[in-house]
């Protein structure tokens, strides 16, 4: 049976002297991938440390509400920094409210909570919550977002039928941990059999929440094999379609790469581009994400996001290509540590480098990145696709809002300021008004202008 273990804290010092032992235990029980998530800044860049070393385990960056208390806004840049920067980081995690324990303030809690939401939704990437005695308060907070805010688990839900139906609506997947083998654990038992098992994960919660047939012992991932028995029988279906079923589940969810191969790279023409994430900013009205999965016949959706070790090897014989090019299914600059190694290697191979991009790198790193990018990048080229703020918000629908067009327009400049090239892009569909429109635009920042057609790559 092949399983997802979608919560295990592995970083926890209880794993100090035999991790490699129990990774192995893992593999022997099915187990296939592991979700690590952090409960503070430390927690999440052991997480990450792990989940480069180890390659069944993925990391989620957060910080625990019980730690709001002790939470300062560097911690949150920190974890940003962590999220541009490195690999393996499929969700922002563990965050919530807990009111059962009550080791920090309520309303700080909320007040992090809101703010580590704001940071997932501007990394797009998904969300783990954790809610004790607190699924009204985050249903009330979650409630504020639009239909983003709903690419979330709930993990090891415990509590009242009417909220679990509210994050069921809001499209949430819920997770169970070993606690629902407990004989006395009937409630939890009907909560799941409320859950559609497209909407259902695995957990463990290890090290904590042992299933029944070894409680009282420090939980691991390989233990998750005891709960598909239990959710075949409130789901009517057989342990292995749990197993395969959640997994899937979780694969769409955190981008593990369960299910197929990816294309990191695909040459068009003489220019080999670079496929890095799937993950956007941007919600553009004229998205070809949003119609197929093909660009010029490659399959662009990731069902794993690259490591650069990836990404360069995919590369094969670069010398056949005249550049390189940043431009897949998403938005490069979310990926900023992957796009500066992997042009490093192509500038290193005498390869030109262009950064296709929907300008929004420095809002996303929270910092100005072309001094970083100066070096490696020959050409930045930006869709603007509107001379003004209210066009801008109307076509491309960022997550940035109205700090979106001005960030753009910042970044372009700063671009050029640093010595890279600019160009500013337009899709034709906007009109030839508008589009002469962007034309003076860009010629007033310094950069030249190309018109685009929608079926145009690059
Ligand atoms: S910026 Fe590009 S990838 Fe992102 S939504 Fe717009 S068209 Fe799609």
């Amino acid at each position: 049976m092949k399983l997802v273990d979608t919560h295990c804290h592995l970083d926890l010092p209880d794993y100090n002297g035999d991790l490699s032992e129990v990774l192995v235990r893992a593999g022997n029980a099915g187990v296939e991938r592991i979700v690590v998530p952090g409960i503070d800044l430390n927690s999440s860049r052991k997480a990450v440390r792990l989940a480069a070393r180890e390659p069944m385990l993925f990391s989620a960056i957060g910080i625990h509400p019980h730690e709001a208390d002790k939470a300062k806004d560097e911690d949150i840049a920190s974890l940003r920094e962590l999220a541009v920067s490195e690999d393996k980081i499929v969700a922002v995690g563990e965050i919530g409210i807990d009111l059962y324990k009550g080791y920090s303030d309520p309303a700080a809690q909320k007040k992090l909570l809101v703010k580590l939401i704001e940071m997932a939704l501007e990394l797009d990437l998904p969300m783990i919550f954790h809610s004790r005695e607190a699924a009204g308060e985050l249903l009330e907070i979650i409630e504020r977002y639009d239909h983003y805010a709903t690419r979330a688990v709930l993990h090891c839900f415990a509590g009242e039928q009417k909220h679990l139906e509210g994050f069921l609506a809001k499209g949430f997947y819920v997770s169970f941990a070993g606690n629902i083998t407990y004989a006395k654990a009937s409630a939890i038992r009907d909560l799941a059999k409320k859950v559609p098992i497209e909407q259902l994960l695995l957990e463990t919660d290890s090290p904590y929440l042992s299933p029944s047939e070894v409680r009282g012992k420090r939980n691991e991932p390989a233990n998750v094999r005891s709960l598909p028995a239990v959710l075949a029988g409130t789901h009517g279906l057989s342990p292995e379609d749990v197993g395969r079923i959640t997994s899937h589940n979780a694969n769409s969810l955190f981008k593990l790469g369960l299910e197929r191969a990816n294309i990191y790279s695909y040459p068009i023409r003489d220019s080999l581009y670079l496929n890095v994430t799937s993950r956007c900013t941007n919600r553009c009205s004229f998205c070809t994400r949003d119609i197929s999965d093909y660009v010029k016949g490659h399959n662009l959706r990731l069902d794993k996001e690259p490591t650069a070790e990836e990404v360069i090897n995919s590369m094969g014989d670069i010398d056949r290509y005249k550049d390189v090019v940043f431009c897949g299914f998403g938005e490069p600059t979310l990926r900023l540590g992957l796009v500066k190694k992997t042009a490093a290697f192509a500038r290193s191979r005498g390869k030109k480098v262009r950064l296709v991009t929907n300008g929004e790198g420095d809002l996303i790193a929270s910092r100005p990145i072309a001094k970083e990018l100066a070096s490696l990048v020959d050409l930045v080229s930006v869709s603007l696709n509107s001379p003004d703020e209210a066009g801008y918000d109307h076509i491309c629908r960022s997550v940035f809002g109205e700090r979106a067009y001005p960030g753009i327009l910042a970044f372009l400049e700063s671009c050029r300021d640093n010595g890279i090239k600019t160009e500013v892009t337009c899709l034709d569909l906007i009109g030839q008004e508008a589009v002469k429109a962007v034309k003076e635009k860009a010629v007033s920042l310094g950069a030249t202008f190309r018109e685009r057609h929608t079926d145009v790559v690059g």
